[in-house]
């Protein structure tokens, strides 16, 4: 079964095909340079450029892997969460290409995708605990199967990539900063004292960045000799040394530790909550963050469960895990008729939206 994926929740465009459960081919264009200029995602933009590169990228997928429309066994889509223009781009084109071929479409949950994104390098086990760090959500969940899952806990504020770019851009380094925190990280040891491990001090499994923000934000206050001179990205940084780049070497390292710090504590609390668990699933763009993968490592192995991390290119958006969830759901009988709505982020999740779709 030859399943075309299709991801523009946010400002990656990018197409996929996935056969059998194997990636045969995808195509990725990255709007990052666009919205860096403004610091963050401008939606208008984002839904304009998917439109601009979309048709182009499906067409040079088309030629990669030497396939017509017509061989396609189905379209899976990114549903959502995420920037409603930005969804409504890659439902438009795939409901076009479905009408045009008759091919069966599916939609598929974001979160899901990524969760289920490693098993595109490995077998899944189930059940698994799942922990979705990426830049709008922090999530843990319960997967009973592939298309089986409940929420445990969700972030109440911030997600930790939102917390990781706010961070770097109290520093004057270029968005997504995340990257960029955790390359300056490894030049540094930790400093455990320096910030807080937030919202770690209760009985749930819920999580809030937003006060670790805070604890970046007096500290930089009162070492503003610190922040950039002006915005940074890759370039930027490579010219800073000496002692500046060792004291935000220092702050991201302490940042980074306390954030998995925070992670691991509540995971730890899911996985003693919950019975007969054989893995553990970390995904997200956060989960390519080197003291995340760290961290979780250690977890598992105490925990006495299996680790699975995404390769780093599977951490953040991408097509080939909606193909991946997609060519999953349809196996499982899933399917969505041309009537598919976009669900946005912040609008409230329907409860058959934990299965992803409607069984047809
Ligand atoms: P969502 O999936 O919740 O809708 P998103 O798709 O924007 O959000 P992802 O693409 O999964 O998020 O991840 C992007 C986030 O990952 C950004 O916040 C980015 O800074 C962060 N990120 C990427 N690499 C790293 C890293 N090595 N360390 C920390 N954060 C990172
Ligand atoms: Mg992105
Ligand atoms: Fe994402």
């Amino acid at each position: 079964m030859r399943i075309l994926g299709i991801e523009t929740s946010c400002d990656e465009t990018a197409v996929a095909l996935v056969e059998d459960g194997r990636l045969v081919g995808e195509r990725l264009a990255t709007q990052i340079d666009v919205h860096a200029l403004f610091g963050g995602v401008v939606p208008e933009i984002a839904s304009r450029e998917h439109l601009r590169v979309l048709p182009r990228l499906f067409d040079e997928l088309m030629t990669d892997t030497g396939l017509t429309p017509a061989d396609l066994d189905g379209v899976a889509v990114a549903r959502g969460p995420g920037l409603l223009g930005s969804l409504l781009v890659g439902l438009s084109f795939s409901k076009g290409l479905c009408l045009a071929t008759g091919a069966p479409l599916v939609g598929v949950n974001h979160l899901m995708a990524h969760l289920l994104a490693p098993g595109l390098d490995g077998a899944l086990r189930f059940p698994a605990l799942g922990l979705l760090v990426s830049g709008g959500h922090t999530h843990i969940y319960l997967l009973r199967s592939a298309t089986d899952f409940e929420l445990l806990g969700r972030t109440l504020d911030d997600a930790a990539g939102e917390a990781f770019d706010k961070v770097a851009k109290l520093l004057n380094i270029a968005y997504p900063g995340g990257r960029f925190i955790d390359m300056l990280a490894s030049e540094a040891e930790p400093d455990t004292a320096l910030f807080p491990r937030p919202y770690v001090d209760n009985d749930n499994l819920d999580f809030s960045f937003s006060g670790l923000k805070t604890a970046v934000a007096n500290h930089v206050a009162a070492h503003p000799e610190v922040v950039l001179d002006k915005m940074a990205g890759a370039e930027g940084l490579a010219g800073i040394s000496g002692v500046r780049r060792q004291e935000l070497a220092r702050i991201c390292a302490s940042f980074n530790w306390s954030v998995a710090q925070t992670l691991k504590i509540k995971v730890e609390r899911a996985l003693e909550r919950t019975q007969g668990v054989c893995s553990l699933i970390v995904a997200g763009g956060v989960a390519a963050n080197s003291a995340v993968r760290r961290t979780m490592a250690q977890v598992a192995d105490s925990a006495g469960v299996a680790l699975t991390l995404p390769s780093l290119s599977l951490c953040t958006d991408n097509a080939a895990m909606i193909a991946y969830a997609g060519w999953l759901l349809f196996r499982a009988g899933y399917r969505h008729g041309l009537d598919l709505e976009a669900v946005p982020r912040g609008r409230a999740i329907p409860e058959d939206w934990s299965v992803c779709g409607d069984k047809r």
